[in-house]
């Protein structure tokens, strides 16, 4: 995540969800203790990350801290991710979607909807701006269009700058904050009639929701372009592969192998020397 007051253009923080119905009904202990406003304590071991969010902290407090920066780097022509990772349960869905119609319970997707036409609307008037949005969920290692269902396994290439692209993924355009939760919807929809549980189904694939922004200046004819992935990842918990068989055991093979790849890409970005970002260690078999 681009932040403006670190050097490092990747941030971690780390929220903690209340404990829920059952877990209360259990009478678990609430454990986590916060130092400062970076440090969470777990069984006397302190763990720091760029910030941490206790159980009370709202929505929109996650939001600022969270995406409001990177909205206005995309809308500068940078890219930006949003990943929420972390175990089934430990609220990911709620963080990146929330309570899609509610105002305070709204999580960072549709936030960033408002926020975007919220800075277009008063930036410069001879600046044009399309905005495409598209929603797609990677599930054993294929990509589906959320917004078409007959898209079942799309592939990725690259276009001329080298940057990677979902091919032949459905794009809509979209003109307000209110068009973009239409496609949330429409997808979300589309994902509940292709599965038979949606809460399986869910914990065992990444969904991906893309916001493409361009710009031009009427006059001097210069673009800009930012994208902006707001990913929420399949559970990160070790489904265990001794048990398992057929389709459970090589779902379970695919999210372990497609997390780590990921955390072993961001670890060699976060550590910013790295002359190799190992990007398409996902595809080795
Ligand atoms: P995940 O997507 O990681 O599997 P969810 O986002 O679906 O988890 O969260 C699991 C449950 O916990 C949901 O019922 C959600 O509403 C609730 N929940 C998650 N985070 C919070 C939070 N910060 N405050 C209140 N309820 C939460
Ligand atoms: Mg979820």
């Amino acid at each position: 995540m681009a932040d403006v007051s670190t050097e490092c253009n990747i941030r971690v923080l780390c929220r903690f969800r209340p404990l829920n119905q059952s877990e209360i009904l259990r009478a678990d202990k609430y454990i986590p203790t916060f130092q400062g406003d970076d440090t969470v304590i777990i069984g006397g071991k302190p763990y720091v990350f760029d910030k941490v969010f206790p159980t009370n902290c709202t929505q929109e407090q996650v939001y600022n801290t969270c995406a409001k920066q990177i909205v206005k780097d995309v809308l500068e022509g940078y890219n930006g991710t949003i990943f929420a990772y972390g175990q089934t349960s430990s609220g990911k869905t709620y963080t990146m979607e929330g309570k899609l119609h509610d105002p305070d319970g709204r999580g960072i997707i549709p936030r960033i909807a408002e926020d975007i036409f919220n800075h277009i609307y008063t930036m410069d008037e001879n600046l044009e701006f399309h905005i495409k949005v598209s929603y797609f969920e990677i599930y054993m290692d294929k990509i589906r269009d959320l917004l078409d269902v007959s898209k079942t396994n799309l592939s990725v290439h690259e276009d001329k700058n080298r940057v990677p692209y979902v091919k032949g993924c459905t794009e809509r355009f979209v003109s307000s904050p209110e068009e973009v939760m239409d496609v949330i919807d429409e997808g979300k929809a589309n994902r509940h009639v292709a599965v038979t549980n949606m809460n399986e189904h869910s914990s065992r694939s990444h969904s991906i929701f893309l916001i493409n922004i361009k710009q031009e200046h009427v006059e001097t004819e210069q673009k800009l372009c930012g994208k902006l992935y707001l990913v929420d990842l399949a559970g990160s918990e070790k489904v265990s592969k001794t048990g398992a068989e057929g389709a459970v055991l090589d779902e379970a093979k695919n999210i372990n192998k497609s997390l780590s790849a990921l955390g072993n890409v961001i670890s060699a970005l976060a550590e910013g020397t790295k002359t190799h970002v190992p990007y398409r260690d996902n595809e080795k078999k």
